[in-house]
């Protein structure tokens, strides 16, 4: 957690229930507020599943200061996808070895979820 608000300049902080969220912040707020968006992490999930809702999180943070098409529109599908994708990255590189299956399992449910839900 430390290392993420550290690395990215961004608040993680617990939340109720089983969602977690990225807020990024007005881009005119940053300076007076000192990060640059907050990660919302459910607190009634397991430990498995909150660090997978950390490092999905953190994707969709790396992503979104690449993201050179968010000028033009959002593709969601594609932005959840490249979240998953890019938080799995930046985890692997700081040592925090997630079982790839799970995590491969975890997409899947979220991306058929989030398909539902539109
Ligand atoms: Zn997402």
């Amino acid at each position: 957690m430390g290392m993420a608000e550290y690395d990215f300049n961004v608040s993680v902080e617990y939340t109720n229930g089983n969602n977690s969220y990225w807020i990024p912040t007005p881009p005119d707020e940053v300076e007076d507020l000192g990060h640059i968006g907050i990660i919302d992490i459910g607190d009634d999930q397991s430990e498995f599943e909150k660090i997978i809702s950390l490092v999905h999180e953190i994707g969709h943070v790396i992503f979104n200061d690449k993201n050179l098409f968010k000028k033009h529109r959002r593709i969601p599908l594609f932005e959840e996808s490249l979240a998953w994708h890019l938080g799995y990255d930046y985890a692997l590189t700081n040592g925090i070895e997630i079982n790839l299956e799970e995590y491969a399992e975890r997409i899947e449910l979220a991306l058929q979820l989030y398909k539902e839900i539109k």
